[in-house]
C-alpha cells in the first residue's frame, strides 16, 4: 500500500471538452478538483479536430472567393500562390495559444493540473507517474482516437491527426471514408488545389444524414473530387510500378483499379480511448466498441467512476461533451434540486458538416420523420444564391423543412449550401422551443438572405 500524495473530491482524466467543462464546473461549486492530461490541453477539438479543421476550411474557401471576385469587377489575372507551410505555422501558433488558455482557465478556476498519464488503481484511487491519488469521484473523459481498418500497407497512410501535421501539400490525395471527417478534409485538399480521390464503401456520402440532402452534397463533391462509391481499398504500396506518374504511393481498389497518390488519409471513424486505464481490472463495463457503458447520469458500472464525451461513444460532438460534463459536475456537487434531477436530452442536437458545400441539420431526417408522422409535410427550396447570379457558378443551396401534419410542429430542418451551419443554429432554437410551421410563417424574413427561405416556404411538395 502506497502513501497517498493527494486527495480530491473529483478527479478528471483527460483535459478535452467534456473533462475541462466538468472540472471547471465542479471547482466552481466548491469541489476539490484535479485534472490529468497526458497529451494536449483542449483535447481533440482544439488540437486535431474542430478548431484547426475550421481554420483549414477558411483557407480552402479563398479559392472560391478569388474565382467569384472577377464577376464583381476585381481584375485578377491568376490565382495567387498558396503556401501550406504558412497556414500550418499560423495554425500551430493559434493552437499553442489555445492550449495555454485552457491551462490558465483551469488554473484560475482552482483546478489542480497534473500532467501525465493517469491509471486507475481502485474505484477511488489512481496513479499519475509516481503520485498516488485518492478521489471520491473519478471521471473518465479520455475521448477517442482514429480507427483505421487493417488493410495491407495501412502504415503508409495517415489519419486526421496526421493531416494536421502535414508539412507539405500533397499534389494528389486519397481520402477514405464517407462521413464528417472524410468529406470535410476532401473539401480542404481540393480547395487548396490538390487532386482528390475520395473512396467510400457506401453508395452515398454522409449517408447518416437526410438522404436527399446527402445526395445533393454527394453530387456537389463529385464536381470537384473523383468520388469512388461502393469501393474499398485492397492495398497501399510505395509507388514503384507507376513510375511515369510522380506519386509516392500506389493504391489498389477492389475493382482492380490502381491510383497513384502522394497521401492516403483514412477517416473511417473513431474509437474510445479506454485501453490501459485499468478499467477492465476494476470491472468497468465497456461496450463492443470499447466505449465505457454509462447510464443517463454518466455513472459507469462501478460506483464512483463516471464517463462523458467521446469515450462513451453516444453522440461524439464537442457541445454534447460539454453538456454531459457540466450536467455530471452539477449533479455531483450542485446544491439545487434541479441540478440533481435533470438528465440531458439527446433529441434535437443540431450539427453541421463543414464539407464543401456545408451541410447542417437539426431534428429528424425525412425517413425518420415519415416513420413517426404519417402524412408528413415536406417543404423544400432549391435555389442559386444571389451571389452566383453574377458569377454564374453552378452552386446551389437546398433547404428542407419537415412538419408534423397533426400538431403543425416542425420536426426537422436540413440545409446544404453556404452558411448552412450559421443558419441552422438559429433554426435549432426554434425547434427547441417547439415552433410550428405557423410560427415560421408568421416570422418576417430578412431580405435578401438565403435564411429567409425558411420563413417563406408556402407549399409542401408532393412526394
Ligand atoms: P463518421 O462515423 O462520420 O464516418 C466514418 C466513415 O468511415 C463512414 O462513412 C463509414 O462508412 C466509413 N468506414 C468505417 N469503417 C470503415 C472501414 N473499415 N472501411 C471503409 N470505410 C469505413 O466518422 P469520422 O471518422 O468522419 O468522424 C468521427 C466522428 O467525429 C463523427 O462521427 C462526428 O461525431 C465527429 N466529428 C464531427 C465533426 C463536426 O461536428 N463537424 C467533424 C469531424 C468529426 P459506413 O457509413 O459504411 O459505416
Amino acid at each position: 500500500m502506497h502513501d497517498v500524495d493527494f486527495d480530491f473530491d473529483f478527479f478528471v482524466i483527460g483535459a478535452g471538452s467534456g473533462g475541462v467543462r466538468a472540472a471547471r464546473t465542479a471547482a466552481a461549486l466548491g469541489a476539490r478538483t484535479a485534472i490529468a492530461e497526458q497529451r494536449f490541453f483542449g483535447g481533440t477539438c482544439v488540437n486535431v479536430g474542430c478548431i484547426p479543421k475550421k481554420l483549414y476550411t477558411y483557407a480552402a474557401q479563398f479559392a472560391h472567393q478569388w474565382r467569384d471576385a472577377k464577376a464583381y469587377g476585381w481584375v485578377t489575372d491568376e490565382l495567387p500562390a498558396f503556401d501550406w507551410q504558412i497556414l500550418k505555422d499560423n495554425k500551430d501558433k493559434e493552437i499553442k495559444r489555445l492550449n495555454g488558455i485552457y491551462q490558465s482557465i483551469l488554473g484560475s478556476a482552482g483546478v489542480t493540473i497534473i500532467e501525465g498519464r493517469a491509471e486507475l488503481t481502485g474505484p477511488n484511487s489512481l496513479r499519475v507517474g509516481n503520485n498516488h491519488i485518492t478521489a471520491r469521484h473519478i471521471l473518465i473523459a479520455t475521448g477517442g482516437k482514429p480507427s483505421l481498418p487493417d488493410v495491407p500497407g495501412i502504415e503508409l497512410a495517415i489519419n486526421s491527426d496526421g493531416f494536421f501535421e502535414l508539412t507539405e501539400q500533397p499534389k494528389r490525395a486519397m481520402v477514405v471514408g464517407g462521413g464528417y471527417i472524410a468529406t470535410e478534409l476532401a473539401g480542404v485538399f481540393a480547395g487548396l488545389g490538390s487532386e482528390v480521390h475520395l473512396v467510400h464503401r457506401g453508395n452515398i456520402l454522409l449517408g447518416d444524414f437526410d438522404h436527399e440532402i446527402a445526395g445533393f452534397v454527394t453530387d456537389a463533391i463529385q464536381s470537384y473530387c473523383k468520388v469512388y462509391l461502393k469501393t474499398q481499398i485492397i492495398k497501399i504500396e510505395k509507388n514503384i510500378k507507376s513510375k511515369e506518374i510522380d506519386a509516392d504511393l500506389l493504391v489498389t481498389l477492389d475493382d482492380g483499379r490502381q491510383v497513384p497518390v502522394d497521401t492516403v488519409l483514412f477517416a473511417t471513424g473513431r474509437t474510445a480511448n479506454t485501453s490501459n486505464l485499468g478499467l477492465e481490472a476494476l470491472g468497468v463495463k465497456l461496450d463492443d466498441s470499447g466505449a465505457v457503458q454509462v447510464n443517463e447520469f454518466y455513472e459507469s458500472s462501478v460506483p464512483g467512476i463516471y464517463a462523458v464525451g467521446d469515450v462513451i461513444n453516444r453522440v461524439t460532438l464537442t457541445p454534447v461533451a460539454l453538456a454531459e460534463g457540466q450536467l455530471l459536475a452539477r449533479r455531483l456537487f450542485g446544491q439545487s434540486a434541479e441540478s440533481k434531477r435533470s438528465a440531458f436530452s439527446y433529441d434535437l442536437i443540431a450539427s453541421a458538416v463543414f464539407s464543401d458545400p456545408q451541410l447542417a441539420t437539426v431534428g429528424l431526417t425525412q425517413s425518420q420523420a415519415l416513420a413517426q408522422y404519417p402524412g408528413l409535410k415536406v417543404y423544400k427550396s432549391k435555389f442559386r444564391p444571389l451571389k452566383h447570379t453574377l458569377t454564374g457558378a453552378a452552386e446551389f443551396t437546398l433547404m428542407k423543412m419537415l412538419v408534423d401534419p397533426v400538431t403543425d410542429r416542425v420536426v426537422g430542418v436540413h440545409m446544404a449550401g453556404t452558411d448552412a451551419a450559421e443558419i441552422v443554429q438559429g433554426m435549432a432554437v426554434a425547434l427547441q422551443a417547439g415552433a410550428t410551421k405557423a410560427d415560421f410563417d408568421a416570422t418576417l424574413g430578412i431580405h435578401p438572405t438565403a435564411a429567409e427561405e425558411f420563413v417563406t416556404m408556402r407549399t409542401p411538395v408532393a412526394d
